[in-house]
């Protein structure tokens, strides 16, 4: 048992796959567990482009945190940003809603925080190219796609109509693929007979990557197949472009032959690329721990930092044996930090080192096509599809969201139709966010429960 007269504290950065993990494997530990995230849900990425194309909803894709935790009494949920760490004194730094800052002692200390999107240098892309993150990237994706195809239908000038149905989508991997799947989806099948001035079908789905083939990570066989379906359905795939520049009206893209072109498009997607928060960097800076060049942490084999073994850096924002940023490493890795603890609160031996089990992956492409890849199972087309739909329901957070998806799966791929295309015409003004700090900030906070104000 623990030598100390109070439970130890645990404090986890991060309710994404990671973190999730991490609380649920405490929730019967004599430990006190506070999960900080600067969102108040659990995301389900691997289905953000589904809620960014309309087949599903904000609610079907994120669980709320407190929802999830509401039967875990040692586990409280505090909705702040981590600003930055002292590791000395064993406190998170980390600031409200307002901007009021607090501070929260732990005894271990878990950083799930995931990874962002990286323009690899280049963030003034950004404003014309949304990555597909957050909820707010999605909901900001589907703004644009539905729009692209409103503003198309009410143009005037050929040209300008030629550039509102151009699409173009930077990365290959299997956020872009979903992505251009989707588009081509709802141009030939959902939006068909929807519009009275424009041809949705004529919509052109551009995919960029400066290797060699879509979905490389899934092997020559399935990749060569994957692109196979990306032009059966017409996505226009340019392989091994480089793109330089975007801006309001497209991107720029060198190709092979070092020969740079402009391509016009009104929309233009960004999936290549990603980059550990700045909280990585801080964490870093206050534990001496070295980073990858993604800005990502490296760790022990036990999951911990160098010198610092009640810090644990898990999930996405871990640099370890070049295990790709997937939701299983997350689960996992999450899932064996939360067990070190216990075993150590408990006054047990610390676990073996971490080994990942590698179940597999799977992206979709369309309907009835998906690519699967499980230890030698390699699948295409139809079984991988049906592959891919298992998967997804088993994984998916809460049994009510799982329900949902099963039936809008269901309704959506019987009768071609999105129910989810609800969007607001203009951004949301940024003076008006609740979040945003005030002009006169308040004093200090008294704190909330299991923090304390700093
Ligand atoms: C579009 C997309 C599709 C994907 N598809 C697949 C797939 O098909 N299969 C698969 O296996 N994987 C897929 N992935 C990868 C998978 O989703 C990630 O590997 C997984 O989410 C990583 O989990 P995590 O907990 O490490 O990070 P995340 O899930 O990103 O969670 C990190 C959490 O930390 C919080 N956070 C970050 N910074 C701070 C801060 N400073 N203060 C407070 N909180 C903070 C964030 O709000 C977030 O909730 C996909 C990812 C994306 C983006």
């Amino acid at each position: 048992m623990s030598e100390h007269s109070t439970p130890q504290r645990v404090v986890i950065i991060g309710g994404g796959f990671a973190g999730l993990f991490a609380a649920r494997a405490l929730r019967r530990a004599p430990v006190q567990v506070t999960v900080i995230d600067r969102v108040a849900h659990h995301l389900f990425q691997p289905l953000l482009y589904q809620c960014a194309t309309g087949i599903l909803s904000e609610g079907q894709i994120a669980a709320s945190l407190r929802d999830l935790f509401k039967r875990h009494r040692n586990v409280e949920f505090v909705l702040a940003e981590v600003a930055d760490f002292d590791t000395e004194g064993r406190r998170v730094l980390a600031r409200r809603p307002g901007g009021t800052e607090m501070s929260f002692p732990y005894d271990h200390l878990i950083v799930a925080g995931g990874v962002h999107q990286s323009y690899f240098g280049h963030d003034e892309f950004a404003q014309w190219a949304p990555g597909m993150k957050s909820l707010s990237d999605a909901l900001s994706i589907r703004r644009k796609v539905f729009g692209a195809f409103e503003l198309a239908e009410s143009a005037v000038d050929p040209e300008e109509r030629r550039r509102w149905l151009t699409f173009a989508l930077v990365g290959a991997g299997p956020t872009g693929v979903e992505l251009a799947g989707q588009l081509r989806e709802l141009a030939t099948h959902t939006l068909r007979a929807e519009y009275r001035s424009i041809d949705p079908e004529e919509a052109r789905v551009l995919l960029f990557d400066g290797g060699e083939s879509p979905l490389a990570m899934f092997g020559p066989k399935l990749s060569a197949k994957a692109a196979a379906a990306l032009r059966k359905l017409g996505v226009e795939l340019h392989m091994g472009a480089v793109v330089t520049q975007v801006d309001e009206h497209g991107l720029l893209a060198r190709g092979k032959d070092g020969q740079s072109t402009r391509y016009e498009a009104a929309t233009v997607l960004w999936t290549a690329g990603v980059q550990a928060p700045a909280m990585a960097g801080r964490l870093a800076q206050a534990c001496g721990a070295q980073s990858d060049r993604a800005g990502r942490i490296e760790v022990l084999p036990d999951l911990t930092v160098p010198q610092h073994p009640e810090i644990s850096v898990v999930g996405d924002m871990m640099s370890l044996d070049k295990l790709p940023g997937v939701a299983e490493v997350a689960m996992q890795t999450g899932f064996y930090a939360a067990r070190r603890v216990r075993l150590l609160v408990e006054g047990r031996d610390a676990p073996k080192p971490f080994r990942y089990r590698d179940l597999g992956s799977a992206a979709y492409i369309a309907r009835g096509q998906a690519v699967l890849s499980a230890g030698p199972l390699k699948l295409s087309g139809l079984p991988g599809w049906i592959g891919w739909l298992f998967i997804h329901i088993a994984f998916l957070t809460g049994y009510r969201n799982r329900l949902g998806a099963i039936l809008t799966w269901v309704y959506t791929f019987a009768r071609e139709v999105r129910r989810e295309r609800a969007f607001i015409a203009q951004p949301i003004d940024r003076s008006k966010d609740i979040y945003a700090p005030p002009a006169n900030p308040p004093a200090k906070s008294e704190g909330a429960s299991g923090g304390e104000s700093g």
